[in-house]
């Protein structure tokens, strides 16, 4: 029996759900890395340091630098965090860090 090709159409929708899911890998495995999430906000000791911690972080998405657009002061899960709205310069995700003002807190 003729094995039946994918058609072009099917195999380019393939790829895309493919890269969807790398995409969705990535964004699940950045919530693990330092700023992606309240609970593992990046210590700074001012507001001041959010552009330049920021640029330390890369995309998750292309590892690309990410801007910073705007960061304000939020409360969540009960701590006083800034968050900053980056976006990635190479792919143009967007996203948010945190950042925890007052320095290193030991756990
Ligand atoms: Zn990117």
């Amino acid at each position: 029996m003729a094995k039946k090709k994918l058609s072009a159409r099917a195999a380019r929708r393939a790829g895309d759900r493919d890269a969807e899911k790398l995409t969705r890998d990535l964004e699940r495995l950045a919530l693990l890395e330092p700023g992606h999430t309240p609970g593992r906000a990046i210590a700074l000791d001012s507001p001041s340091q959010v552009e330049v911690a920021a640029r330390s972080v890369p995309c998750p998405r292309c590892r690309g630098a990410l801007r910073v657009q705007n960061h304000t002061a939020e409360t969540l899960e009960g701590a006083r965090l800034r968050v900053a709205q980056v976006v990635c310069v190479a792919c143009g995700a967007g996203r948010r860090l945190y950042f925890r003002l007052g320095g290193a807190v030991l756990n």
